[in-house]
């Protein structure tokens, strides 16, 4: 009796380059305090949020590793590069009036909490926004695999993918005058068609765990409150 129905939660992955605005590296103060306010409207219609930001704005081992780095040792430089991110994001978020914690899975007491899974879901049934920094944690992982994962230990009823463009093309919209974007995919779509959405292992995690994915354009101002109020454009995969 009197028991309030569990809220529904989204995770969002918002990638570095997200981040980037119309720059080339690092971060655009402006869209970083537009995705925030954009965080804060979905939180105020009802939404739990939490997030996993990317770090491609600042580093990337596979890159670092193409010019000669070791690999495992350039994914740590990246990991660390979306703790930067994340403390970006909680300051524009806080600047929305919006509880925050950064949670990171590699630790770093002074800055961030450690990812601890029941205290994440506790923030979030708090009404916290939760920003999961450090990606996985290990190397040869990306922050969208870190999304499908977090995605499923919260129990997420959706994973949102904020990308430049509005969903999943039949090729690249920017080359190809002809592409048209799918409303709706299946994982095996997505894997055997081998779209540019999400690395491998985040498709199949999504997969196994029921998660649907929504790909969208987070660069366009309101497409976040947009989408989760079903209204696209945007590319659903279930
Ligand atoms: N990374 C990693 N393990 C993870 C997540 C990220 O090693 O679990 C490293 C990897 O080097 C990656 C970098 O962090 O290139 C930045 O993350 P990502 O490229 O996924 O960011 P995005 O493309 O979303 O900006």
């Amino acid at each position: 009796t009197g028991e309030m129905p569990p809220r529904k939660r989204v995770l969002l992955k918002v990638s570095g380059e997200a981040l980037m605005g119309s720059g080339a590296y690092g971060v655009d103060q402006q869209t970083v305090e537009r995705i925030a306010a954009d965080v804060a409207e979905v939180v105020r219609s009802g939404w739990e949020v939490c997030l996993v930001v990317g770090g491609g704005n600042i580093f990337r081992g596979l890159a670092a590793a193409a010019k000669g780095m070791d690999r495992a040792q350039g994914d740590y430089a990246g990991m660390l590069a979306t703790v930067i991110n994340a403390l970006l994001l909680q300051n524009a978020l806080e600047g929305q009036e919006l509880p925050t914690r950064v949670m990171s899975a590699i630790a770093m007491s002074a800055i961030a909490e450690p990812y601890i899974r029941r205290r994440a879901v506790r923030h979030m049934e708090k009404g916290r926004v939760v920003i999961f920094a450090a990606g996985t944690g290990n190397p040869f992982f990306t922050t969208d695999t870190a999304a499908a994962l977090r995605a499923a230990e919260m129990e997420c009823d959706v994973l949102l993918k904020g990308t430049q463009v509005d969903g999943v093309y039949s090729a690249d919209p920017k080359r190809d005058p002809s592409a048209v974007r799918y409303e709706q995919l299946t994982y095996m779509d997505v894997l055997s068609k081998q779209l540019n959405v999400m690395d491998a292992a985040a498709i199949s995690l999504a997969r196994e765990n029921r998660l649907p994915i929504v790909v969208f354009n987070i660069g366009e101002p309101g497409s976040f409150p947009r989408v989760m109020r079903e209204e696209g454009p945007y590319t659903r995969i279930i």
